[in-house]
């Protein structure tokens, strides 16, 4: 599933293609994503101009010269495609949506799941006001620092990693980097909140590591969606070198540590931590 990183890696390079080009022309090839694309959705946005495109947690918001906004999210699978029928790769059987803009180009959205969606949001109705005020601040965003997550979970008892994953506390953390950001800041993942922001050393260091490894995977990324070769597989996101991420019973990656990597599965969802590196000294 795309996290943070891809998804502002997947914005950068969408905006190299949309950015004040038009669209020119769409065709839907199913209308069967997450949410039914509606039968006016072609119509609507050909011949608008891109204005500006940006990111909020894990959703793409395409600003049109209308002041109506494209807002994408990727699901679990999804991803774009550059020029891939030009260049020979006509074969994917994923193929969502495909979008002709005015200089030629032609962005596919490929999703091999089906559950991310397009949305045309009415600027009347400030969807994106209501989204913003759902999702608590960006994870690299200024707002989000130590101060800010004292705050927030000051009164939780639920476990550091699952409120990590909480969009409403920190927008854009997904499974993956919320494991490395623990193992980085030598937290346990199964530390309650409120004990683990007590420590302000500590709730630093979390923030610290977080954005350090978003920021780290955005720099690795480069150029996912122009690879297109990548894109026909299960996944088309690059692999970020993980330290404890499905690194199960391997011998963890700390100097001077030889402590197995260990799997629990925390509010259903996997995650991988250091047993010895990952200890809370009591202050
Ligand atoms: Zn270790």
């Amino acid at each position: 599933m795309p996290e943070l990183p891809e998804v502002e890696i997947i914005k950068n390079n969408l905006s190299d293609y949309l950015a004040d080009k038009t669209f020119h022309s769409i065709e839907v090839f199913t209308n069967k994503l997450r949410y039914k694309i509606p039968h006016n959705f072609a119509d609507s946005i050909k011949n608008q101009r891109v204005t500006n495109i940006s990111r909020i947690a894990k959703y793409i918001i395409v600003g049109l010269e209308n002041d109506y906004s494209l807002l994408i999210h990727l699901g679990m699978t999804g991803n774009f495609l550059i020029n891939a029928q030009k260049m020979g790769h006509n074969d994917n059987k994923h193929v969502r949506l495909r979008f002709k803009m005015s200089d030629q180009s032609e962005i596919d959205y490929v999703d091999i799941r089906k559950f991310g969606f397009f949305k045309l949001i009415n600027p009347q109705k400030a969807e994106i006001k209501k989204l913003k005020e759902k999702l608590g601040p960006d994870a690299l965003s200024d707002e989000f620092d130590t101060k800010y997550l004292q705050e927030s979970l000051k009164n939780r008892v639920t476990n550091i990693k699952s409120a990590l994953l909480n969009q409403k506390i920190v927008g854009g953390i997904g499974n993956i980097y919320a494991s490395e950001a623990l193992f980085r800041a030598k937290i346990p993942p199964m530390m309650e909140s409120r004990k683990v922001v007590k420590n302000k050393t500590k709730t630093g260091d979390l923030i610290s590591s977080i954005k350090f490894i978003l920021h780290d995977a955005i720099k690795v990324g480069g150029s996912t969606i122009r690879d297109h070769k990548n894109l026909k597989g299960e996944s088309g996101y690059f692999q970020y070198k993980f330290n404890v991420y499905n690194r199960e019973n391997m011998i963890c990656n700390s100097q001077n540590c030889n402590a197995k990597i260990k799997k629990i599965v925390q509010t259903g969802r996997s995650t991988f931590y250091c047993e010895k590196c990952q200890k809370m000294r009591n202050r």
